[in-house]
């Protein structure tokens, strides 16, 4: 059993020590002191369904002995010395992280942060295009720092410092959206924004594929092609944002973008690539990556031998183990029961998404769509005290987000819809 701090001392120390500015989740909230696969364990021993994963961080599972025992291992031989020297591990992550890339996305940075890893992405758009303005799409996330703030769209999470040179383009929200699954309008609006609003040049575009905090959004088919197509006449790159969708999560693909069969020219990714180690990284072809060797670039743990060494493990888990194949599988069933539930409960206005990276929109009024924000509240901490933990999305917070380690198995799925349709009678 645990002996440690419990959560009115942590919570009381948190207020005291850490920012305001954080935030959590459930009325009284959860101190988790153990995870182990797609379970995680509070002070009493409560075990509970991870279906968030540490907001779709966790993708083999809660410390898995693979990756774990790689982490152990090289921690126990070095810790680090950065790039300055010669190390294995990292040159080894980046061949097996570059094999998994279509196109001649070959050159890979290795960073610390999803934030991280766009910044450095919007460096390189600028740099390679020699113009400055970015386009992404309104209730996009992309990351907090002052740069990053900027790309990101839901106005919670923008404080009010200069922006940058960016714009939102119109979000291809087949549910919200005003010209629903019609890829070619949002396009066109994209197009009209480079030619009434900017030079007619643009460094780049950037678009998550499945939007998360965003509420798992799925852009509108073709979408991205399109879209690619007009950056690129406009003298822009097309970076996908990758942090959340990647590494087979969506089932379909291993990568989100493939779901929209586009190849970007530069590619994000972190969360799940560490299946909880801080690490992220930007893929890109040779020829952008070649406009940085003007200056150096340098980042003191980016691809340290210890992340390096967890990273690798965790690509060798998702594949030994199947893990996109499995989320495909699992997935199809979790939709197909959430949409019969839906049929059940006028509540769920919408439910979508791909393999293990789904959202479940809940509305007041199905024609008006209008978000059920109370009502949420209630079910997501009756699914807690059932001991399912999702996450909540959308601008709004309407959205559940059922985004689990991929480890998940059918009955767990079955666990999650029970659990809701449970919850939701008894509203
Ligand atoms: N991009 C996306 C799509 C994200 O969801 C996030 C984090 N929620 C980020 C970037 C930023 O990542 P980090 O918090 O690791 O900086």
């Amino acid at each position: 059993p645990y002996k440690g701090m419990l959560a009115d001392e942590v919570l009381q120390k948190r207020k005291k020590f850490l920012g305001p500015s954080l935030f959590y989740y459930y009325q009284k909230p959860l101190n988790i002191v153990e995870g182990k696969m797609q379970y995680l364990y509070d002070e009493a021993g409560k075990r509970y369904l991870d279906a968030f994963a540490g907001i779709v961080t966790v993708s083999c599972g809660h410390c898995h002995p693979d990756v774990v025992n790689a982490v152990v291992e090289q921690t126990n031989l070095l810790q680090h010395t950065t790039t300055i020297y010669l190390h294995h591990a990292i040159v080894e992550f980046a061949e097996a992280l570059a094999s998994k890339m279509p196109g001649n996305l070959k050159v890979v940075y290795f960073v610390n942060s999803g934030t991280e890893a766009n910044e450095l992405a919007m460096l390189m758009a600028r740099l390679y295009s020699g113009n400055l303005g970015m386009i992404a799409l309104r209730n996009a996330y992309h990351g907090g720092s002052a740069g990053t703030i900027g790309l990101t769209a839901l106005h919670t999470w923008k404080y009010p410092i200069p922006q940058g040179e960016i714009n939102h383009v119109m979000n291809p929200d087949p549910y919200r959206g005003v010209f629903g699954s019609d890829a070619a309008s949002y396009a066109r609006e994209v197009q009209d924004h480079i030619s009434y609003g900017s030079s007619g040049n643009v460094a780049g575009f950037i678009a998550e594929t499945f939007q998360g905090v965003g509420g798992a959004v799925e852009l509108a088919p073709g979408y991205l092609k399109l879209v690619y197509d007009i950056v690129r006449k406009a003298g822009g790159v097309c970076i996908a944002d990758e942090v959340q969708s990647g590494f087979g999560r969506t089932g379909s693909h291993y990568w989100g973008f493939e779901t929209q069969g586009v190849i970007p020219d530069i590619v994000t990714m972190a969360k799940g690539i560490g299946n909880g180690l801080p690490l992220g990284a930007v893929v890109t072809t040779p020829e952008i990556a070649s406009v940085m060797s003007q200056k150096i670039q340098f980042n003191t743990f980016g691809g340290n031998p210890v992340c390096s060494a967890g990273g690798l493990a965790v690509l060798n888990v998702l594949d030994m183990e199947k893990r996109q194949s499995h989320c495909a599988d699992v997935g199809s069933h979790l939709i197909g029961r959430l949409r019969t539930l839906q049929q059940k409960h006028d509540i769920i206005g919408d439910v979508r998404g791909r393999g293990l990276m789904l959202g479940v929109e809940l509305v007041t009024d199905r024609k008006e769509k209008t978000p059920a924000k109370a009502e949420t509240t209630v079910l997501f901490e009756k699914l807690k005290d059932l001991g399912v933990l999702v996450g909540k999305g959308g601008l709004h917070g309407n959205v559940f987000r059922i985004k689990p380690p991929m480890c998940f198995t059918k009955d767990d799925a079955d666990f999650v819809v029970d659990a809701l349709d449970y919850a939701i009678s008894g509203l």
